[in-house]
């Protein structure tokens, strides 16, 4: 009986070109991370269950791979890589001067419904900016996120905003208890507004959250402005509403980038305390990445109180965005060469003929079916190769070999010596 496996549901084989835009949007990536002053740590996927679940929120915390290892330790692949950089910074990065920036990159885990953009196994870029509350830092963040896109040659992409401190502002100072406040927000991620104004036993509270959710402004200035008045008379929440202000501020005076406020706008991990945001393109509605500040994370993993702003991109919805924007990969500039002995006694010089090509930078495919040279030419073709080096004896006598552009299926003899020349012009 034959047995046709098939990959773990939720989760992907990507080949070829798809692996390549995978393999090109973490290295546009990292370095945006060089870019912006951020340090690469690669940590494990597995985690202590403990640590992950400390602060992910209830969601996140019901959609993890979790298992015993063979010591019967309670572990988890890694939902997200900010409780990972959490543990870094409160243990061996502990005395590190701040601020401290950390980038990591890598496959994360979540047991969540597959479809288009959803996965149980994706790629996310991470960066964290540790140890600054204040509103560069917010700022720094979201500019590097615009940077990222844009040299991903993403067009036409959005900003959408908002402020945790609103929210929570306005149901603490109406006496609703963190856990609550904590539903509530969770179901203002998903919009279902009316699940989470039902939460809201406090009238006044529900009221206010009602009028939040209907502001609407034709630009950021207008809506926060109009969130400003709104909220007067709650001085925690006006406050989270000054400081998106000047967030929102520092980042128009530096770049030209298209924002929208959303006042109801809540995101699914738990532990942010201040701005937020997620960045969409017109072509798909899931967010290609977010992230925002969580003042309060360091401390509740027992190290000294550590302000921190941060956010993450998702990479398979870039590939996603990228190819419904048709965004081309930029031209190979590696050429490809297939090398090929005419006969089995010639198999030693072609070889280290393949190998100058290769210290050379020329990316050589050796023939290494011992086919006879119709077929091997015809296999160069499919494998949309540049070049075909054929070595024979009489040519190699005369320290040449016969190199054939199979676009144009011209070919000549050329001395070995100038054939790195004459392939990479
Ligand atoms: P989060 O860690 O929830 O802030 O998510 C950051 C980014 O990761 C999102 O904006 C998405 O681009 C991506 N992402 C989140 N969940 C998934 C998923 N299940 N499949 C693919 N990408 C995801």
């Amino acid at each position: 009986m034959s047995v046709s496996f098939q990959p773990v549901r939720g989760m992907r084989d990507l080949i070829g070109d798809e692996a390549q835009v995978f393999t090109t949007s973490i290295v546009k990536a990292r370095q945006t991370a060089e870019c912006y002053g951020f340090c690469e740590v690669i940590t494990p996927h597995v985690e202590p269950l403990e640590l992950l679940s400390a602060k992910s929120g209830e969601e996140i915390r019901q959609r993890m791979f979790i298992f015993k290892d063979l010591g019967g330790r309670q572990v988890a692949l890694r939902p997200e890589f900010t409780a990972s950089i959490a543990r870094l910074v409160t243990t061996v990065l502990r005395n590190e001067p701040k601020p401290v920036r950390l980038f990591s990159v890598g496959t994360v885990y979540r047991y969540d419904e597959p479809q288009k953009g959803r996965y149980r196994e994706f790629w996310q870029s991470n960066f964290e900016l540790m140890g600054s509350a204040r509103p560069e830092a917010d700022a720094e963040i979201v500019l590097l996120t615009n940077n990222l896109m844009m040299s991903l040659g993403l067009e036409g992409y959005v900003f959408k905003v908002g402020h945790i401190g609103v929210i929570r502002g306005i149901l603490s100072q109406d006496g609703v208890d963190e856990k609550t406040q904590n539903a509530v927000l969770q179901k203002m991620d998903k919009k279902d507004y009316a699940a989470a104004l039902e939460l809201v036993e406090s009238k006044k509270s529900r009221a206010m959250l009602e009028g939040l959710i209907a502001i609407k402004g034709c630009n950021w200035r207008e809506t926060v402005e109009q969130m400003q008045s709104y909220v007067a008379d709650y001085p925690s929440a006006k406050g989270a509403v000054g400081n998106l202000g000047e967030i929102l501020g520092l980042i128009g005076e530096s770049a030209d980038i298209d924002v929208k406020v959303d006042p109801a706008f809540a995101r699914g991990l738990e532990y942010y305390t201040g701005m937020i945001f997620e960045v969409y393109v017109p072509q798909i509605d899931i967010a290609l990445g977010g992230g925002g500040r969580y003042d309060r994370l360091i401390e509740t993993f027992g190290g000294d109180p550590t302000p921190a702003v941060g956010c993450a991109q998702g990479i398979d919805r870039v590939a996603i965005a990228l190819q419904s924007q048709k965004v081309s990969r930029a031209e190979k500039s590696v050429k490809k060469v297939s090398v090929i002995p005419i006969t089995e006694a010639l198999k030693p010089q072609a070889l280290r003929i393949a190998q100058q090509l290769r210290f050379a930078g020329v990316a050589v495919e050796f023939e290494v079916m011992g086919r006879k040279m119709a077929k091997a030419l015809e296999d160069a073709d499919k494998r949309r190769v540049d070049y075909a080096v054929i070595v024979g004896e009489r040519e190699l006598k005369e320290g040449a070999v016969m190199l054939k552009d199979l676009a144009s299926r011209q070919q000549s003899i050329i001395a070995v010596e100038k054939l790195v020349e004459k392939i990479k012009n």
